[in-house]
């Protein structure tokens, strides 16, 4: 089979032959159909510091897919060959403290596929049954294939109640945008999105009905909080950009009592007002991945129910270009990047 692999510690990605991976008696094979680009896979090309001393090599990359099972283990029930599905990413054992609580995303032994194990940037991907999302007939494969992100940007949005609240969420990029299309959804009263890219606020806007778009490198945050009428700021903030000022404008316009959730990844260490936090009594939640399966659950019924995040994608290409997805996503200027492996 075609798969896009990283087979050499340099940057970059091969398009390889592989075999076809061998199943077990609780997995099943899936026929990928179409795989979105990640800012993971692009930290795997690029071979920066976390990647290289995290991704063992040879590693068929890539984590977002949409496809059908075209085998199923012999103790596996509940699935059918032909079914289309999409699928949870992280592989879990089940004898973690937190596994045994059902709370699988939160099991310390989690290894991801593309980054620890085999991944879906291949024409077949191996997953466990378990893992496996079911897709009803409504949900386009153009979406099935964007779900791992939109999964992030919904269990972020959801960490706290959203409804008639004033939303600030820092950074425009994909799951930034996801996340205020899920919080106008989920009813909040102002959605407010900044970033410092003008091409990324266009496009959240051109995805998000009602938005309030704020370049903060021109505009000030106090600017758009007095001219929205909100009295003493935002109720809940939603960190998607890992940059420190950012996450410093947050905490300045929240209300106090206000509730902050961290998606965003810093690049280092970073330092944070904590003074300012503890004075202003604010609540804070790290996000990592998406609940299995909770997330999956809430997301597809809200797809089902007028959620259209569609426009944020931007581009699609035929898996032989992938260099152009890649050259796309590293641009800075795309939204999502998907990849169709069905010519
Ligand atoms: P992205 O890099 O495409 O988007 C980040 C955006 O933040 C960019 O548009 C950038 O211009 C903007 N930005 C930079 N400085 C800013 C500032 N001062 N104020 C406002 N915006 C600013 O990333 P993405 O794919 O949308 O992902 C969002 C974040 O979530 C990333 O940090 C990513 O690493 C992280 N992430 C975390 C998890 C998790 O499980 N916790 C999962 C996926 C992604
Ligand atoms: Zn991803």
């Amino acid at each position: 089979m075609k798969a896009l692999e990283k087979s050499k510690p340099e940057e970059g990605l091969w398009m390889v032959q592989a075999p076809v991976p061998e199943i077990g008696p609780d997995e099943v094979l899936i026929r990928i159909n179409k795989t979105g680009i990640c800012g993971t896979d692009i930290h795997i090309w690029n071979w920066d510091d976390w990647a290289s001393h995290t991704v063992p090599h040879p590693m068929i990359t890539g984590h977002e897919f949409v496809g059908e099972v075209v085998e199923i283990g012999k103790d596996v029930t509940g699935l059918s060959i032909g079914q289309r599905c999409s699928g949870e990413g992280h592989l879990i054992g089940n004898d973690s403290r937190q596994s045994r609580a059902g709370k699988f995303h939160l099991d310390p032994g989690t290894r991801g596929i593309g980054v620890n194990e085999q991944g879906a940037f291949a024409q077949y991907l191996k997953l466990p049954a378990f893992n496996v999302i079911p897709l009803p007939d409504d949900i386009p494969d153009e979406i099935g294939a964007i779900l791992d992100p939109l999964g992030n940007a919904v269990h972020t949005a959801l960490s706290f109640d959203l409804l008639g609240e004033d939303v600030l969420i820092t950074g425009a990029g994909p799951i930034g945008i996801m996340a205020a299309a899920v919080a106008r959804h989920a009813g909040a009263r102002n959605v407010v999105i900044t970033d410092i890219n003008p091409q990324r606020l266009e496009l959240a806007e051109h995805v998000v009905p009602n938005l309030r778009p704020v370049n903060v490198a021109k505009e000030d945050l106090n600017d758009v909080i007095a001219e929205l009428g909100l009295k003493e700021g935002f109720d809940v903030g939603l960190e998607m950009s890992g940059n420190q000022i950012a996450l410093d404008q947050m905490v300045e316009a929240l209300v106090m009592g206000g509730k902050i959730a961290l998606l965003g990844i810093p690049p280092g260490k970073s330092p944070v007002d904590w003074s300012r936090i503890v004075f202003k009594a604010i609540t804070i939640k790290g996000v990592y991945g998406r609940e299995m399966f909770e997330t999956w659950y809430k997301m597809i019924a809200m797809l089902q129910n007028g959620l259209d995040v569609s426009r944020v994608i931007t581009h699609q290409f035929e898996v032989d270009d992938f260099e152009a997805g890649f050259a796309a996503m590293k641009s800075g200027q795309s939204g999502k990047v998907v990849l169709n492996w069905r010519a």
